[in-house]
């Protein structure tokens, strides 16, 4: 029998308003299918978690889980591991000033900072250049927007052969772009008006689609145990994340 959770996230369903009224989904522990592909390098590390994450989506049904922002299917993550490995997620850190390892362990999400939305959502948001002066109507990216810059951003380094690695960094402006100056432009059109854009208005853009109320404080502070410098190390869920304990020791 699967274990499964129910799980109030972070944005508390306030961009899924439809689909998930009361924030709250039902997510399941992993299966061994789900183990194999986190440690899989078929999938980006985005895609991977997107996946997986999909795949132990118990409610909503029906649900795709791309049009969750990224913050909450991170934090339906930690829940899984938590409900399948019932451990503390355990990692090794090297101190950069007395060279001793030593083992750091952290309870996801219990241990870390979150922060629910409290305010109501209303997308698109409308901001003005203040460069350009052009009028913009901007969102929020979604999971299914972050896979999909990653993997074009990755086609396009690799059919440059390494020449082109700032596509990423345009999909990520222009992906927020719903409507300039009124009008609804092609994903061509957004492109081209990104990349003549100044640092500043690129900047504005950011600002006004992360200035969100709710997210997840990923950056891990720690003492080293032998001689007591504290380092900040930053939480990426990656292949040994689902590895429990006990795997880890028999190799
Ligand atoms: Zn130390």
């Amino acid at each position: 029998m699967a274990t499964e959770k129910e799980v109030l996230i972070p944005s508390l369903g306030k961009l899924n308003q439809d689909q998930i009224p009361e924030g709250t989904i039902k997510v399941r522990n992993l299966t061994v299918a789900e183990e194999k592909l986190m440690v899989s390098n078929k999938l980006l590390p985005t895609e991977k978690i997107v996946t997986v994450v999909g795949k132990c989506l118990v409610e909503p049904q029906n649900f795709d889980i791309n049009y969750l922002p990224i913050v909450d299917v991170i934090y339906a993550l930690f829940e899984i591991r938590n409900i399948t490995f019932k451990e503390p997620y355990e990692f090794q850190v090297k101190c950069g000033s007395c060279n001793n390892a030593f083992t750091h362990a952290v309870n996801v999400p219990d241990d870390l900072d979150v922060t629910f939305a409290e305010k109501e959502i209303e997308e698109p948001f409308e901001a003005k250049l203040p460069d350009a002066g052009n009028k913009l109507g901007l969102r929020y990216l979604r999971a299914g927007d972050q896979v999909d810059i990653e993997r074009q951003g990755r086609q396009r380094a690799i059919r440059s052969k390494g020449q082109d690695t700032e596509y990423a960094h345009i999909l990520q402006l222009s992906r927020r772009i719903v409507s300039l100056d009124e009008e609804k432009p092609s994903p061509a059109q957004v492109e081209k008006f990104v990349e003549g854009l100044s640092v500043t208005d690129a900047q504005h853009i950011r600002e006004v689609t992360e200035e969100r109320d709710f997210g997840i404080d990923l950056n891990l502070l720690m003492e080293c145990p032998i001689c007591g410098t504290v380092h900040e190390e930053f939480l990426r869920p990656d292949a040994n994340f689902f590895r429990s304990r006990k795997s880890k020791r028999t190799g």
